[in-house]
């Protein structure tokens, strides 16, 4: 079997170093600059986790590209690790957002915008009725919150290796099959062993095993995880999920923000789930910061029942800029006129075909790597056959692998999502443009090879 040569890796890796810093003087003096005002020279501390020395700083996007200061353009297939799966700043967004803007965008009150998106939301999920909120990370706490609240149950159940934003709970994985905490857990309230269980994904002995004592309040579950790669159920999984959720008294959260690349009512239409409560984010407004979570026709009576959630002030559940009407228009546009299922009808071919030159370059080299796709996103990950668990993907992990092939296409022109090897296609890219990728993966592990 073939194995990659850490010093040539080491080398490659230097140059494409050099390579970068030669084409991004722009950025550099910026972020030089930004060191003295921003922590970490960046808004936020994930930025600088970018494959080059530092990050490059946007001039603009338009569809599926971006312009950096230094005047490099850019087929990006990170498009915000989701939040921009619409393709930078599409149309009917842009001029819903600017007319919005102009007539007010915060209340406290709702807007007929809202009607729509509800509406909308139930014809595509199937859950009857919806609540907003600002991130997906929110509508993740405030799922959880509500689940707590009606079971009277204390513990979530989350997969090993799953991300669901940056939720206390969730941050918990299994060593040596003990549940701890997470490695550079930031500050955390209690130890999430506490209040959490944790299993591996597509083990359903583990799963019967967390929930027979009946004190778990919810499963908050992806449909099949999307970051530790792509992890797709086992044939059949899904269905003894809710099975063994619903004989239990558990409620089932499936959490769509990256699934949603599945179609446009998310895994959930694709397959027929029922949940008993959903949550989105990300793309949901084409960028707008906006997020929902949508509960069944049962859960909504017993949400009603519980006169404690109407102190919504102090309750846990809020966010005086969550529902506005901004994020609503916003939410409206994409959802009538951006993430339809013509755009996912030409957005999904091309990830099958990014899929196709990527096996096509593993098969020729011989590398024991492999590709997998939902939808309209595709990964590729450093062992020879999809792992089914967390725990399996995180172990062939190889961060400077990812490195040296995340800058190799930066360099090139290519932006691949940070923390993945994940492509997500936009509306408006072209198959030309995926080839491109296909030629720029395959140099890029010649060159790795040494054989370029
Ligand atoms: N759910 C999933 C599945 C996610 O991948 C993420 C973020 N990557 C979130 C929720 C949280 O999204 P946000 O950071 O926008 O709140």
């Amino acid at each position: 079997m073939i194995t990659i040569d850490r010093k040539r890796l080491a080398q490659r890796l230097s140059q494409e170093e050099k390579r970068f810093v030669d084409g991004h003087p722009r950025s550099r003096e910026l972020f030089e600059r930004a060191r003295k005002s921003l922590l970490g020279g960046v808004p936020m501390n994930w930025m600088v986790r970018w494959a080059g020395n530092y990050p490059v700083f946007v001039a603009e996007g338009k569809g599926p590209h971006i312009t950096d200061v230094d005047g490099l353009r850019y087929l990006d297939l990170c498009l915000g690790d989701t939040g921009a799966m619409t393709g930078h700043a599409p149309g009917p967004a842009v001029e819903a957002v600017a007319e919005r803007m102009r007539r007010g965008t915060t209340f406290m009150l709702p807007t007929e915008d809202a009607l729509w998106v509800g509406e909308e939301l139930q014809r595509r999920f199937g859950l009857p009725y919806w609540q907003m909120a600002l991130t997906a990370t929110d509508a993740n706490r405030f799922a959880i919150r509500l689940a707590r609240e009606i079971t009277r149950r204390p513990l979530i159940l989350v997969y090993n290796w799953c991300y669901h934003g940056s939720v206390d709970e969730t941050f918990i994985t299994l060593k040596d099959g003990k549940a701890v905490a997470r490695r550079h857990n930031i500050g955390p309230p209690v130890d999430p062993a506490v209040t959490t269980r944790v299993i591996e994904f597509n083990d359903l002995a583990a799963l019967e095993t967390a929930l027979a004592p009946r004190d778990v309040a919810c499963v908050l579950a992806e449909p099949a995880m999307t970051n530790i790669g792509i992890i797709h159920p086992d044939p059949g999984y899904l269905d003894a999920l809710r099975d063994i959720t619903r004989r239990t008294g558990t409620l089932l959260i499936i959490d769509e923000t990256h699934t949603i690349c599945a179609g446009p009512g998310g895994y959930t239409k694709e397959h027929g789930l029922k949940p008993d409560m959903l949550t989105l984010g990300k793309p949901i407004a084409s960028g707008v910061p906006a997020a929902v979570y949508g509960v069944s026709e049962e859960l909504a009576g017993r949400i009603q029942d519980h006169a404690s959630i109407e102190d919504s002030d102090s309750g846990g559940i809020g966010g005086t800029l969550a529902g506005n009407a901004l994020s609503i228009a916003a939410m409206k546009a994409t959802l009538q006129s951006v993430l339809t299922r013509e755009a996912y009808d030409m957005t999904i071919p091309l990830a099958q075909r990014f899929t196709e030159g990527v096996e096509g370059v593993i098969r020729d080299t011989g590398l024991p790597w492999h590709v997998t796709r939902l939808g309209c996103r595709a990964e590729y990950w450093f062992c020879p056959r999809p792992p089914r668990n967390g725990s399996e993907a995180d172990a062939t992990a190889d961060a400077d692998l990812d490195r040296y092939m995340h800058l190799c296409a930066l360099n090139r022109g290519i932006l691949m999502t940070p923390f993945h090897n994940m492509a997500l296609i936009a509306p408006g890219t072209t198959a030309a443009d995926i080839d491109r990728h296909t030629a720029v993966f395959r140099d890029s592990v010649e060159g790795l090879l040494g054989r370029a």
